[in-house]
C-alpha cells in the first residue's frame, strides 16, 4: 500500500486508568504515531491525563461511574469492575461515531489493555480487530496460563501439605508459591473466570508486549505455541518513545540536584511503585535496616504506601536525625532520571514491570521486595535467571540491612552490577536495530494490513 493512503489510519488506544498500565501503553501510542499513525485515546475520568500534556493525541472520555469511590489497594477489583460495567455504552458511542466520520483517519483497529474488557464486548459488533497489549512480562501471562491448565486438570488445589518451594517443571524457573495465588487454597470462581479470560485471546488479531525477546525468550515461545496468533515483543516502550509526561503524581525534581552531589554508584534508590501497600512494621524494620547498613538512600514513600497514614512522619524521628545526611526522602520521584543518574548504584524494588524495565536499562543491580500480581513472577526472573538482584527477607531489619549490604557493598554485588551491565547491553542491541526494532516495523505493517470489517 502506498505510504500516503495508510499515513492518516487511526489507532485507538484504551488504556487501564493505574501508573503503570497508562504509562507503556502511551508510550506504545508515541512510537506508533512517529511511524505514521494517528492516535487517538480513550481514557476515564477517573485517573485521566490533561490531554494539553500531549497535543498530538486525541482524547475521548469514558463517563466511568467511579466518582464517589475512594482510591485505596483492596478497592482496586471494585473498582475496575464498576469500570467495566460503565464504560461498555459510552465505548460504542465514541466507536461508532469514530467509524462513521471522514475527518480523523480510517481506524485500523483498537489496542488496548486486557482489563478493560468491555472492549472485547464492543469491538466484535463493530468488526473492528483489536490488539491486547500486555503491561507485563510473557512470563507472568505463561505462569497464569500454566495455572489455568492446572486448573482444567483438577491438581489444584494442592494438599495443605505440599512443599510450595519445590519448582514446577512446566513453569521453569518458578516454584509453586510464586504463582499469583496460593496453590493450597481453592480458589474462588470469579478468580478462576478471570484467569481463564486473561489467558483466552482467541477475539484478539495479536499480542503486543512490553518486553524484550531475549528477557522473556522462552515463556514467549510457549505463548506462541499455544495461541497461534502474531506476538509483538517491542519493549522497552520508554527507550524507543518520545518522553511523555504520564505521571499521575506531581514529581519531586529537587532529589536530583541531590543525587549530583553524591559519589558515582553509591546511592541505593528505594520505590515500591504506586500501588504497593506495606504495615508499618515493614515500614520501620526497612528503615532501620537501610540506616544500619550505612548506604545513602533516596527512599519514595508515596501518600498510599501504609494505606492511609503518612509514612514519612510515620518514620521515627531518631530516624530521620541519623540518616539526615545521607538520606533524601520524597513523595515521588522523576524515577526514570533517578535510574539514569550516576550517582545511583542499587534499586530496592517491589518488581514492577515498567520499574524493572527501566532500572534493566541502566545496568543497575536490584533488591527484589514483591508484593503481588506478577511481581513474584519477575522478582524470580532478576534472581535465578538474569542474576542481576537478590531478595530480601523482609520480617526483619536485619534482613534489610544484609540486602543493602550485599548489593551495594560485596563481591556478590560487584558481580550482579557486571551481570546487569551486560544486559543492559543486550536491551540496547534489541532496540538499536535487534528483536524489538524488527518486532516494532512488523507491527506496523501488521496494523496497515488490518481492515475494519474483518479480523
Ligand atoms: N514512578 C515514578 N516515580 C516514583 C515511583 C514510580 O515515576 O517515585 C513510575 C515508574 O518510573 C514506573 C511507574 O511509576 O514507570 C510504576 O510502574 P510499575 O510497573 O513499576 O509499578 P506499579 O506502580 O504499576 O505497581
Amino acid at each position: 500500500m502506498e505510504k500516503t493512503e495508510w499515513r492518516r489510519k487511526r489507532v485507538v488506544l484504551v488504556p487501564y486508568p493505574f501508573q503503570g498500565h497508562i504509562t507503556p501503553l502511551l508510550q506504545l501510542g508515541s512510537v506508533l504515531r512517529s511511524h505514521g499513525f494517528s492516535i487517538t485515546v480513550l481514557q476515564t475520568n477517573f485517573n485521566s491525563l490533561d490531554p494539553s500534556d500531549h497535543p498530538y493525541f486525541t482524547f475521548l472520555t469514558l463517563p466511568d461511574g467511579l466518582e464517589g469511590y475512594d482510591f485505596y489497594f483492596n478497592n482496586i477489583l471494585m473498582m475496575t469492575s464498576v469500570m467495566n460495567a460503565n464504560c461498555k455504552a459510552p465505548f460504542e458511542e465514541h466507536m461508532s461515531r469514530m467509524l462513521e466520520e471522514e475527518d480523523g483517519g480510517e481506524v485500523a483497529c483498537i489496542i488496548y489493555d486486557s482489563l478493560m474488557k468491555f472492549v472485547d464486548i464492543v469491538a466484535p459488533k463493530l468488526k473492528v480487530p483489536t490488539i491486547v497489549f500486555r503491561v507485563n512480562p510473557a512470563a507472568f501471562t505463561h505462569s497464569l496460563v500454566i495455572l489455568s491448565e492446572f486448573l482444567q486438570q483438577k491438581l489444584i488445589p494442592l494438599p495443605e501439605s505440599s512443599d510450595l518451594d519445590v519448582m514446577v517443571p512446566e513453569a521453569y524457573p518458578l516454584r509453586y508459591k510464586d504463582f499469583l495465588l496460593p496453590v493450597t487454597q481453592e480458589i474462588p470462581e470469579p478468580v478462576v473466570e478471570f484467569i481463564q479470560t486473561y489467558t483466552n485471546v482467541q477475539s484478539n488479531a495479536a499480542v503486543i508486549w512490553n518486553s524484550v525477546e531475549s528477557l522473556d525468550h522462552w515463556p514467549l515461545q510457549q505463548l506462541l505455541q499455544r495461541w497461534s496468533i502474531p506476538s509483538f515483543p517491542v519493549g522497552p516502550l520508554h527507550k524507543s518513545a518520545k518522553l511523555l509526561q504520564t505521571s499521575l503524581i506531581e514529581e519531586d525534581n529537587a532529589c536530583l540536584s541531590w543525587l549530583d552531589r553524591q559519589s558515582p554508584n553509591s546511592v541505593l534508590f528505594v520505590s515500591l511503585g504506586s500501588l504497593s501497600v506495606m504495615d508499618e512494621e515493614e515500614l520501620i524494620n526497612m528503615a532501620w535496616g537501610i540506616a544500619k547498613s550505612e548506604q545513602p538512600f533516596l527512599w519514595v514513600l508515596h501518600p498510599n504506601l501504609l494505606n492511609g497514614s503518612d509514612p514519612i512522619k510515620t518514620l521515627p524521628q531518631e530516624f530521620k536525625e541519623m540518616t539526615r545526611k545521607r538520606g533524601y526522602m520524597v513523595k515521588w520521584a522523576p524515577q526514570k532520571k533517578v535510574l539514569e543518574h550516576s550517582a545511583i548504584g542499587g534499586f530496592l524494588t517491589h518488581c514492577g514491570w515498567n520499574s524493572i524495565l527501566e532500572v534493566l536499562c541502566e545496568g543497575v543491580p536490584l533488591i527484589c521486595r514483591p508484593s503481588f500480581g506478577d511481581h513474584m513472577v519477575i522478582s524470580r526472573y532478576i534472581t535465578q535467571e538474569w542474576k542481576v538482584g537478590i531478595e530480601v527477607e523482609v520480617k526483619t531489619e536485619d534482613g534489610y540491612e544484609r540486602a543493602v549490604r550485599t548489593l551495594m557493598a560485596s563481591e556478590e554485588g560487584k558481580m550482579m552490577k557486571q551481570r546487569a551491565v551486560k544486559l543492559k547491553q543486550e536491551i540496547e542491541q534489541s532496540i538499536n536495530g535487534g528483536t524489538s526494532h524488527e518486532s516494532i516495523a512488523c507491527l506496523v505493517e501488521f496494523i496497515i494490513s488490518l481492515t475494519v470489517g474483518r479480523k
